[in-house]
């Protein structure tokens, strides 16, 4: 439990996937930004969690600096919060290590994402890939944090982190607590083709920084209500890809317009596209342009990052050193 003077402690991480797309920022980026009042948050970029994957070397710090650039953009604040690159931090790995040691094999091979991901990449099912949510479990543990915000997605792995958790102050006393979700109140944001998740991987995002011009263009071919092929069709919202980010992005005059025109067919799919389009360049104008003046101080953003890892570290080597102590390395 942390002293009543003390705010709670919050970690959370990001794969460098490059720039940010709408459905990170609805689904968890606007979360981080919220916790920043309330919370002791430590925010990481987690390189070594990306490499599990096949991956070119040479994008890689491209990739960590246009996300650390996104976050800052989004209203992650320096000054209030702990943002850094995870491989900054050795400590995360030196206690994977240790905590493997507490981890079952048996648990590992039951992850969900462990053998989606094993699928989908079948010539590289590396160990990496095998311990990540051992790494997951020390990204976390090494800062004691009480809280997680996680997708529905991360929650299997997080309820392993609490058994590891349990298991070492089981066997070597009481020195993690043991996390909890907080869990995005906004359901999942699915790709403008409507089916899967909404991911860069698979080209179906809205990109943060994209210009307005980009956003119609994109939005222009989202798939809509299937079972509305023509304007003279009354269509159903709520199975509408396209209403439910107006939901989120639009005011409620919006919504209810939309709704309406939609069951009545008095408004077209084009005309609520449009709207839209034009409801989420406007969200995005600040983030964006306050993007692009990060991007334009590298030197800015790199320190910043630098900043944030030696602060992490020094919280991060108090806990390895407890850890040490307590399993017999040290002392
Ligand atoms: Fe979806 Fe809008 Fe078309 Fe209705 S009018 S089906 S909400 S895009």
């Amino acid at each position: 439990m942390a002293p009543a003077d003390q705010k709670p402690v919050v970690f959370s991480g990001i794969q460098p996937s490059g720039e940010l797309h709408i459905g990170n920022y609805l689904g968890a980026i606007r979360n981080w930004v919220g916790l920043i009042d309330t919370h002791d948050c430590i925010y990481a970029v987690v390189d070594y969690h990306a490499i599990t994957q096949d991956y070119e070397p040479r994008e890689l710090p491209t990739r960590v600096f246009d996300m650390a650039v996104d976050l800052l953009a989004c209203g992650i604040d320096p000054a209030r919060a702990t943002l850094f690159r995870q491989s900054d931090v050795a400590q995360h790995t030196e206690l994977t290590w240790i905590l493997s040691c507490c981890t079952q094999f048996g648990e590992l091979g039951r992850m969900t994402q462990f053998k989606d991901k094993s699928a989908r990449q079948a010539d590289n099912i590396n160990i990496g890939l095998f311990t990540y949510p051992v790494l997951m479990a020390a990204d976390i543990l090494v800062y004691r944090a009480g809280y997680v915000p996680v997708g529905d997605d991360q929650l299997q792995h997080l309820e392993l982190c609490r058994e590891v958790a349990r298991r070492f102050n089981h066997r070597f006393g009481d020195l993690f607590p043991e996390p909890n979700p907080i869990l995005s109140s906004t359901p999942r944001v699915r790709g403008l083709d409507g089916q899967a998740k909404m991911s860069k991987s698979i080209g179906n995002t809205v990109n943060l920084r994209d210009p307005p011009e980009e956003i119609a263009k994109k939005l222009a071919v989202a798939v809509t209500d299937p079972n509305r092929r023509r304007r003279a069709d009354p269509g159903n919202p709520d199975v509408c890809n396209v209403f439910a980010l107006h939901e989120r992005l639009s005011p409620p005059q919006v919504c209810a317009w939309v709704r309406e025109g939609c069951t009545h067919a008095t408004i077209g799919c084009v005309e609520c596209k449009r709207a839209l389009a034009g409801n989420m360049a406007e969200v995005l104008k600040p983030i964006r342009e306050a993007a692009l003046d990060l991007a334009a101080r590298p030197d800015y953003v790199r320190d910043v990052l630098a900043t944030g890892a030696a602060r992490a570290r020094g919280r991060a080597a108090a806990t390895v050193l407890l850890v040490r102590r307590a399993i017999g390395i040290d002392g």
